[in-house]
């Protein structure tokens, strides 16, 4: 779990206070790690404390983490600092949180990223990091995964040292975010409500979490009564929540699909969850029916045809893609989920999409 949390509108402004303690030395920088639509936002940047050697690197979330990125940036840091960094402060989207994440494991860890996607591949204690949320609802500020794209495999850095040290929730940071963008983000935590919530690895842990932040959703996308701001801190909160909900349980169809998605057609994850979980009224047909409600009271209309003219081999890639998320099934189904989830029925529903 994540060891420090603050809480509050404004709170970004305490964030030199969080970590001066945990400057090691002067030759030791911090390196922030900050979303590019934040490049010239002087209401954002001029609140970043720098101080010594240390540095912001403006980093796009155009597209999702890559392993190799991932690589470029730990050896641009460990070549232009004296010292091995004092943290590594993510600002941004769940592009920035796994970035910051993973780079901050490997800085102290051996070897490429790509070697340590999977379950408890990670063998020293990353460095110092921490995470602010710029944009609500994948739960990345709070879980123990850092999701990349590797050479072959789009799948997390899952282990202890992942979580971060210290979180900074500040709801206002959220305040310009585009409104199809909000809504991709946000269903992102309503999908994994639904998928933790109907899966077999369920538990009281996770259940009081993900039903929490199921309330939050239904609130925050079919009530009309809330104000912004009320709405920004009640997402955020969810987003936490939902986090907190899959890190004891798992996700499930959706997520797997649209990881194949995203690695075939570079979908991004928000979106790609949306795209997929249209289709799935047979796996979460309450879940879904709701969905679709709060896709036209916002007036969201999802990307058709994405999978139109995909090539035979492309679409064994994404099934295959999909298929290796093998605890992502068998949360959803239950153990015997290749009797039912074949590389056909991924076929039809992927035709679909
Ligand atoms: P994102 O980080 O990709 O950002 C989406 C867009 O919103 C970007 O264009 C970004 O620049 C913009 N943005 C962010 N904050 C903004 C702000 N305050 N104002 C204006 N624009 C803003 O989106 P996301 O949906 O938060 O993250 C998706 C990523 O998170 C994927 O890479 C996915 O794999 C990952 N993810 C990780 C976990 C995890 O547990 N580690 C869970 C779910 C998703
Ligand atoms: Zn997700």
């Amino acid at each position: 779990m994540v060891s420090r949390v603050v809480f509050g509108r404004g709170s970004f402004n305490q964030l030199d206070e969080i970590i001066s303690p945990k400057r090691l030395n002067v030759n030791a920088p911090f390196i922030f790690l900050v979303d590019d639509v934040f490049k010239g936002n002087s209401w954002l940047t001029s609140r970043i404390p720098l101080a010594y050697g240390d540095k912001v690197l403006y980093i796009s979330a155009n597209e999702e983490p890559k392993t190799s990125q991932v690589d470029a940036l730990v050896e641009e840091i460990i070549l232009t600092t004296k010292e091995r960094p004092s943290g590594i402060i993510g600002i941004g989207g769940g592009t920035i949180m796994d970035l910051a994440k993973a780079v901050s494991i490997m800085l102290t860890n051996d070897g490429e990223s790509k070697d340590y996607q999977g379950w408890d591949l990670v063998k020293n204690p990353a460095i110092y990091h921490v995470g602010i949320p710029t944009i609500s609802g994948t739960g990345a500020e709070v879980s123990r995964t850092t999701v990349l794209t590797g050479p072959d495999k789009k799948l997390g850095i899952n282990s202890d040292h992942t979580p971060f040290d210290q979180v900074i929730l500040d709801p206002e940071l959220t305040k310009d975010v585009p409104k199809a963008q909000w809504f991709y983000t946000g269903m992102d935590c309503y999908i994994h409500c639904i998928e933790s919530l109907n899966g077999t690895f369920l538990n009281a842990f996770s259940q009081s979490y993900g039903e929490k932040a199921f309330q939050l959703c239904k609130e925050l996308f079919l009530d009309n009564n809330l104000t912004a701001e009320e709405a920004q801190d009640k997402l955020m909160m969810a987003s936490w929540h939902g986090g907190m909900s899959i890190a004891y349980s798992q996700v499930g169809v959706a997520h797997a699909m649209s990881y194949g998605l995203s690695y075939v057609l570079g979908t991004k994850h928000g979106i790609g969850n949306c795209i997929v979980f249209d289709h799935l009224e047979e796996f979460y047909p309450e879940g879904v029916k709701l969905f679709k409600q709060m896709k036209s009271k916002h007036n969201i209309e999802l990307p058709q045809n994405l999978c139109a003219d995909l090539s035979d081999e492309e679409f064994d890639t994404m099934i295959q893609v999909a298929l290796n998320l093998e605890p992502l099934w068998e949360n959803a189904i239950g153990k015997n989920w290749k009797k039912v989830i074949t590389p056909e029925k991924l076929k039809e529903l992927y035709q679909n999409m």
